[in-house]
């Protein structure tokens, strides 16, 4: 019997409840009729895992109805799918404005990476719609923000960025892995590509590494074909477990997000804290903007500054370890970063000022704890850490 048959023989009448895992790197053809048919997209099927495979492509397919977009696309990363989504716009010359509060990674890409093929970037106040209307003055093929941008949480206008990417032939390119779809969708708001670090709240429990691309209309190809020659392929068990993870984002990012909303304020009260960031606090520098972008809850991520700068940071870590410093976010519990020698350490010192990225600033992810039993953990690292 040959292996297809066996697998078809296997389960008779019967089917898994869950998605198989197909953790193969290679699928067998009966013919290279059916490998035209499947090459051409004329028939469903698999020929080789760095250009598409089951677990990719059920993921991709739930991911992209979330996101209100037409197709989707999974790859190894965050920083992946970023690549993946700005790459096939670019050639020699073509320039980029971007939102001048971007992850890391994403900052050394457009500042380092891409000026040695020809394409610069010019990174600007995207909370000031007159600073951007004037940057996109100059011919520009992509404008790039973050829904809420890390670390500081900015919430972007994400409605009138894209009217004036649009009045500009630009297009607008969201990375909303701090919202994740639960809270906003980026192409209903008119942004022409979604990404997303599944590695953060999507996936939700620390255990993979993938990332997400969605957009409208019938564009798939070229990303895809993008996405497979520069090798950013998703691993199918990492697939698996983000589909797992999928299940039950909806009810943690809900949690969470309360729990964050209860926290903030009593974040504000700690004689240790010089100064709490979040969106859902009417002092926020955005919170009207955050109620009209993100009407279901502002969200999980907040971040506080600790009056003893480094060594109260350190403090804090060394005893709040049930919220341990764990320079990632979106785990189903809370843990805690420090974006200046984590998610920003490669950013210049004067970039970090300017920014207000010190260091005794901490940025928490909020799990879906006892809201308790989080503040009693907390409470373990913000006493004397002043
Ligand atoms: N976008 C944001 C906002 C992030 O915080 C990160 C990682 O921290 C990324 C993208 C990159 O994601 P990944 O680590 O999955 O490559």
């Amino acid at each position: 019997m040959t292996q297809p048959d066996r697998q078809r023989d296997l389960l008779g009448p019967s089917s898994s409840l869950v998605p198989p895992l197909y953790q193969a790197s290679v699928f067998a053809l009966p013919d290279l009729d059916a490998l035209d048919r499947i090459s051409d997209g004329a028939e469903p099927g698999f020929i080789y895992a760095r250009d598409a495979h089951p677990n990719a492509h059920l993921l991709a397919e739930q991911l992209a109805k979330l996101e209100g977009a037409e197709w989707g696309l999974i790859c190894a990363s965050g920083m992946g799918a970023i690549s993946a989504m700005v790459l096939p716009y670019l050639s020699q010359g073509d320039r980029i404005v971007a939102s001048n509060r971007v992850y890391g990674r994403t900052s050394q890409l457009f500042s380092q990476e891409l000026p040695r093929f020809g394409v610069q970037t010019t990174f600007v106040d995207v909370n000031d719609l007159d600073i951007v209307r004037a940057a996109l003055a100059t011919p520009t093929r992509i404008l790039y923000v973050e829904t809420i941008s890390n670390p500081l949480l900015r919430v972007a206008d994400l409605d009138n960025l894209a009217k004036l990417a649009h009045e500009r032939d630009c297009q607008l390119l969201v990375d909303n892995t701090f919202a994740s779809p639960v809270l906003c969708r980026p192409l209903d708001r008119g942004a022409d590509l979604v990404m997303e670090s599944l590695t953060k709240i999507i996936g939700g429990h620390s255990d993979l590494t993938l990332g997400f691309l969605g957009g409208k209309g019938n564009g798939v190809r070229k990303f895809a074909q993008t996405a497979t020659i520069w090798g950013v392929a998703s691993s199918p068990f990492d697939c698996w477990l983000a589909a797992r993870g999928l299940a039950t984002l909806d009810l943690r990012m809900r949690s969470a997000t309360t729990n964050a909303a209860a926290l903030a304020p009593w974040l504000l009260q700690q004689p240790a804290v010089a100064r709490v960031l979040y969106p859902g606090l009417p002092d926020h520098v955005d919170h009207q903007l955050a109620q009209r972008m993100l009407p279901h809850g502002f969200g999980n991520m907040l971040c506080f500054e600790l009056r003893g700068g480094r060594d109260a940071v350190n403090h804090f870590f060394r005893n709040a370890t049930g919220v341990p410093f764990t320079p990632s976010l979106g785990h189903t519990t809370t843990t805690c970063s420090h974006p200046a020698t984590t998610s920003h350490r490669y950013v210049k010192p004067e970039e970090k000022a300017r920014q207000g990225i010190t260091d005794g600033l901490i940025r928490l992810s909020v799990g879906i704890e006892n809201l308790d039993h989080i503040q009693s953990e907390m409470l373990k690292g913000l006493q004397c850490a002043s």
